[in-house]
């Protein structure tokens, strides 16, 4: 394997479909992490047959990315038929690694499959460098994948005592109990969050009662952690050797994925512009952008904070909202015309518009006129999922994103 700790780091996006897999890489991914529809955890977005994770690897390989598939569940002995098969699949199909938390799995990839690196998910809670080491020694693991809740001071000295690599989360949903190592969706709703079923307890909504008499005063509370948000923890996870940086969400939308893996994508490479030191306000404006996409709560997480007593949701009226900025995406662009047909996600009207293109910052112009494709002028787009023309100032690419501007 190549010497990571020479090479950039890798930014590592989530993808749950193999269309949101494209964007992360058309957005600067350096990788991708998806799951089958066997032995993966977050069954519910796991949508990629073999045909798509085959596709993806293509699709990747055009980019000079990369690949790497979750075969994380705690598998039982009914799970295990067929996971032979599926990990030469993968070797055969060019995925550069597998996620695994199962001694299981791991030691049969090795045996089936050794050309697939296997990146210890963050299921196994690997928080000190023994640990690590012992995982190592006797699975042969390529990378860690450090638990959430390390320090910097620990993620410092578990990369530097290790001759694997590590990964580390930067951005994204939190388990409020160390991940993979609860119970309460199995025992609540019997879906095995262990076995891709997490129903996500963690963030209903609770009512307290003291005996039989409700002491809520009809405010309900969750359980549920705020998410990741570690921009300003990327230099010190660079200088640490860090080989990987994560964002969770392979629930999220085809947004999502792409205006947080831009943002990071741009301040990763500003930063290695300006030798890992940016200016605070600079800081800020990458913390702004990363921040448009996100729509719950955020914290650093345990970086920095190894008490965590800001990071829980306790009060149902602050969760989560759906954000509104995703107007269209790019069909088509005319150079001759100035225009390009773009296909309608959001409403919006003959405003201000910002569009978000693969390493670029956002460009703004106002949508002056729109028409439907039977020449119909339109003062407002109402209905997702149509294709109006528009006129633009500037070339934009097939599959670029329209979003409201700032
Ligand atoms: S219920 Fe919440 S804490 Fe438990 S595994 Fe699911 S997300 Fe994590």
């Amino acid at each position: 394997m190549e010497n990571s700790k020479v090479r950039k780091i890798e930014l590592l996006s989530p993808a749950g479909d193999l269309q949101r897999c494209k964007m992360a890489i058309r957005y600067g991914a350096d990788a991708v992490y998806l799951g089958g529809r066997s032995f993966s955890l977050r069954s519910r977005a796991s949508n990629f047959t073999n045909e798509d994770i085959a596709e993806a690897c293509r699709y990747a390989k055009e980019y000079g990315a990369r690949i790497h598939v979750t075969v994380n569940m705690i598998p039982h002995e009914e799970d295990l038929p067929g996971l032979e098969e599926y990990l030469k699949a993968l070797e055969a199909m060019g995925v550069t690694a597998i996620i695994a938390a199962s001694p299981a799995v791991i030691q049969c990839a090795k045996r089936v499959a050794p050309k697939l690196e296997v990146h210890l998910s963050t299921q196994m809670s690997v928080t000190n460098s023994d640990a690590a080491k012992f995982l190592k020694e006797t699975l042969g693991i390529d990378r860690v994948v450090l638990a959430r809740e390390c320090s910097m001071p620990e993620v410092k000295k578990i990369t530097s005592m290790l001759d694997v690599e590590t990964e580390a989360f930067i951005h994204g949903g939190m388990c409020v109990n160390y991940s993979g190592r609860c119970t309460l969706s199995n025992r609540m709703t019997l879906r095995d969050a262990n076995r891709g079923g997490c129903a996500q307890s963690c963030r209903w909504n609770y009512e307290l009662f003291d005996g039989d008499t409700s002491v809520s005063n009809e405010r309900l509370f969750t359980m549920g952690s705020k998410d990741l948000f570690a921009a300003k923890h990327i230099a010190d996870l660079i200088k640490a050797g860090v080989s990987s940086l994560k964002i969770e969400g392979r629930m999220k939308t085809e947004y999502y994925v792409s205006a947080v893996v831009s943002a990071y994508r741009n301040l990763i490479d500003d930063l290695y512009e300006h030798d890992l030191q940016l200016s605070e306000e600079r800081l800020l404006e990458h913390q702004k952008e990363i921040m448009r996409a996100e729509n719950r709560e955020v914290w650093d997480g345990f970086y920095d904070n190894p008490d965590a007593v800001h990071s829980i949701i306790y009060n149902n009226d602050s969760n989560a909202n759906v954000s509104q900025e995703f107007l269209a995406k790019v069909v088509s662009y005319n150079r001759e015309e100035g225009t390009c047909v773009i296909e309608t996600r959001n409403p919006f009207v003959l405003e201000e518009v910002e569009v978000l293109s693969p390493h670029k910052e956002g460009r703004t112009f106002k949508i002056e006129w729109m028409k439907t494709g039977d020449g119909e002028m339109l003062e407002r787009s109402k209905t997702p999922m149509v294709e109006l023309m528009i006129p633009i100032p500037f070339e934009v690419e097939k599959e670029d994103i329209i979003r409201r501007a700032r």
